[in-house]
């Protein structure tokens, strides 16, 4: 009973404790962070190179409704300029942002004032951080060819309903001028998500494309319009279209299967058929369908090949290179990737007959 009572004690505490933590950041309805990728999703610490553009990408969040005249201020060193700055996502979306102003903030800093769009927010906002929201922003920089720092810490803060909003640190860290870039011959490099390209000031879009051009990047992912992706395509650029959702849906790190009862053969369970982990467990992810089970028992024509016919047609514009299936990437972190496959005895079977190694050799 008194264990009971300690527990019961210590949850009232505990619950008291959290919604305190709430109401304190309750009160200012509007948030951010700079992000990255989702391994470095609250960036505090940047690089840009002298003479050359650069970008910070910023997710926002909060309350739909409550955000009123929101603002994004930043307190630059001289010598960094704000060029441009829109709202939308890595995968698309480009409203552009009119009005931005600067103003002297004392002490060799300036302070870069963007007005946020109201309908945008009111429009996309979610309650959370989220990285398909067109709420978020994207700000391209300018970085002085004769800036005298190499680091300056530098911050910015939101504004909503004339309230000012925390305070977040910016590490800046100018690097040396880009100079000529030795390009090899026989390796191109194309870059996946190059969602920069939806900027809508068409000088700085020429400005980035000159410096992707210049460090040697030949193509990407079309994170942007068709049209866009046409734009790049006739200046050479191979673009690989996405086209929709992946076939078979997401199985955090591959695509994998949507139903796997689709799949199923008689006398099977769902979890005969899941990915045999390589510590001996099974994912917890339905999606995560044995690929040697989807060899051996998919009948062509069914399932991928006829979701691949959809998703070509989907792709296909004049100028297109290919079309990418994240199947081949092996995301970091992923539970299952191609080098992280399946390591059931079916999979551990078929690698033995491949590699003419004998089964009990074979280890994880
Ligand atoms: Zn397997």
């Amino acid at each position: 009973m008194r264990r009971i009572k300690l527990v019961f004690v210590s949850l009232i505490v505990f619950l008291c404790l959290l919604s305190g933590v709430s109401w304190a950041e309750g009160k200012f309805p509007f948030d951010g962070r700079i992000y990255r990728s989702r391994h470095i999703r609250d960036i505090k610490k940047t690089y840009m190179i002298k003479g050359e553009i650069s970008h910070l990408y910023f997710h926002l969040w909060g309350e739909k409704g409550k955000i009123d005249s929101p603002k994004l201020i930043l307190e630059l060193p001289e010598g960094i300029k704000v060029l441009c700055a829109w709202h939308g996502m890595q995968a698309g979306g480009s409203y552009k942002i009119d009005g931005i102003i600067s103003e002297d903030s004392g002490e060799d800093f300036v302070r870069w004032i963007i007005p946020l769009r109201k309908d945008i927010l009111e429009k996309y906002i979610r309650k959370g951080p989220n990285k398909w929201s067109r709420s978020n922003l994207f700000i391209i920089f300018e970085t002085g060819k004769d800036i005298k720092i190499d680091k300056a810490n530098a911050f910015w803060y939101l504004e909503t309903n004339g309230q000012k909003g925390k305070e977040k640190p910016l590490e800046i860290n100018i690097i040396p001028p880009l100079g000529e870039v030795k390009k090899p011959s026989r390796i191109k490099f194309y870059f996946y998500g190059p969602a920069l390209f939806n900027c809508p000031d068409e000088d700085i879009w020429e400005r980035i494309f000159s410096l992707f051009d210049r460090i040697n990047i030949k193509g990407g992912v079309r994170h942007f319009s068709v049209s866009v992706g046409k734009k790049l395509a006739k200046r050479g650029w191979q673009i690989l279209d996405f086209g929709g959702e992946g076939w078979g849906g997401w199985a955090g790190g591959y695509w994998g299967v949507k139903n796997p009862n689709r799949i199923l053969k008689p006398g099977l369970k769902v979890e005969d058929i899941i990915i045999t982990l390589r510590n001996g467990k099974k994912s917890k992810n339905r999606r995560s369908i044995c690929p040697t089970y989807m060899i051996e028992n998919s009948d062509p024509g069914e399932l991928y090949f006829e979701e691949v016919k959809k998703r070509v047609k989907e792709c296909y514009w004049e100028g297109v290179a290919g079309m990418i299936n994240d199947y081949e990437i092996a995301w970091e972190k992923s539970e299952v990737s191609p080098t992280q496959s399946c390591f059931c005895p079916r999979c551990k079977k078929a690698f033995a007959k491949f590699s003419n190694l004998n089964p009990e050799e074979i280890e994880n």
